[in-house]
């Protein structure tokens, strides 16, 4: 029911106005959000390197309704990458990216659009020396996202894609991407998903979860295990174990801010762990549905509305 709740009020333009009137230094946002600027991302960047984490990283924003917002948020791709790359961290840095934060609600012409942003980034990112990886949002823009996938791997064939193991349709796509080359992110899925497309119950996300995990493991493509929960992230080492994948052949990647600790005792296994790092003035959407993700976390968001600290 909570959970529900906060998924609706993040489409809520009331309440994104009043909560957006928090600071980004605010502990509940800051918490989950590395800053506002590119220059604060590098920077976070900078210190989960030092601690042996590589990073992806996401200029917070979505369903972008004009076109100059389009091309902000593009550029503001370009200058990241631009300065990941002074600061010598493309190496332990990639970027994310959501093709609605770069046109694809734009009419007709949106996925074009959003795919020709889409491969400006790409470009960028692949002269920085690094990769870049699409985020995956409601159930209505996955065959899009796979189609633009598509299209980017033609001349960017290390680009990866995010799979959420909550959609039913979720072990078919993992078949068809678990090729040689392929980077899949899979996690659980974060939105507000109707029965006919999608789990309800944890449980039966947990077992889709396990069900994917097994198809990419056993694959030929680079699995990224994007999930905080210690059973699925044991599972993974296993099938990760039984389909003799050296460490280094997978990943595992969780949120900024979310089990730091968790971070650092698979760093210290030899595993591979990318911290996924939200940046930028758009942090609303986002931040609703980490705390529609940990009901525990809202008590502690609405005394932060409340005193605005
Ligand atoms: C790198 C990365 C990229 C992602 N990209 C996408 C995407 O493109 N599309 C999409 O739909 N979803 C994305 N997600 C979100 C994902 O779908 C889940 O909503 C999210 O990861 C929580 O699921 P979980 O697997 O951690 O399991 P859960 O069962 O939600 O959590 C397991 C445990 O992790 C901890 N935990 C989890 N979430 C929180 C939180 N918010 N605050 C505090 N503790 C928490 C708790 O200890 C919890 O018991 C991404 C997640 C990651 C890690």
């Amino acid at each position: 029911m909570l959970r529900q709740a906060l998924l609706t009020g993040a489409r809520s333009e009331r309440l994104r106005k009043l909560v957006s009137t928090m600071p980004v230094s605010s502990a509940i946002v800051s918490r989950f959000v590395a800053g506002e600027t590119a220059d604060e991302a590098v920077e976070a960047a900078r210190r989960l390197l030092a601690d042996g984490l590589q990073s992806s990283i996401d200029h917070l924003g979505e369903d972008t309704l004009d076109r100059e917002q389009a091309t902000r948020t593009t550029n503001a791709y370009l200058t990241l990458l631009e300065r990941l790359s002074r600061a010598g961290l493309t190496r332990g840095a990639e970027v994310s990216v959501k093709l609605s934060a770069i046109g694809r609600a734009l009419g007709a012409d949106g996925e074009k659009i959003a795919l020709d942003n889409a491969r400006t980034i790409a470009l960028a990112a692949q002269n920085a020396g690094t990769t870049l990886t699409l985020d995956m949002e409601e159930h209505t823009t996955v065959d899009s996202t796979l189609s633009v996938l598509h299209e980017l791997r033609r001349d960017f064939p290390e680009t990866g894609a995010v799979l959420q193991a909550y959609l039913h349709r979720t072990e078919a796509d993992c078949r068809d991407l678990a090729h040689e080359g392929s980077r899949v992110r899979l996690c659980k899925g974060a939105y507000n998903e109707p029965p006919f497309v999608a789990y309800q119950k944890p449980n039966d996300v947990d077992r889709a979860f396990v069900r994917c995990l097994k198809i990419l493991m056993a694959g030929q493509g680079y699995p990224m295990v994007a999930t905080h929960d210690p059973r699925l992230i044991e599972i993974a080492s296993a099938l990760a174990m039984r389909h003799d994948r050296s460490r280094g052949s997978y990943e595992f990647q969780m949120l900024y801010g979310i089990r730091p600790q968790e971070q650092l005792r698979l760093v210290a296994l030899g595993d591979t762990v990318r911290v996924y790092v939200p940046y930028g003035d758009q942090w609303y959407a986002y931040l609703m549905r980490r705390l529609a993700e940990r009901p525990a976390n809202t008590g502690f968001f609405v005394r932060s509305l409340l005193t605005r600290s």
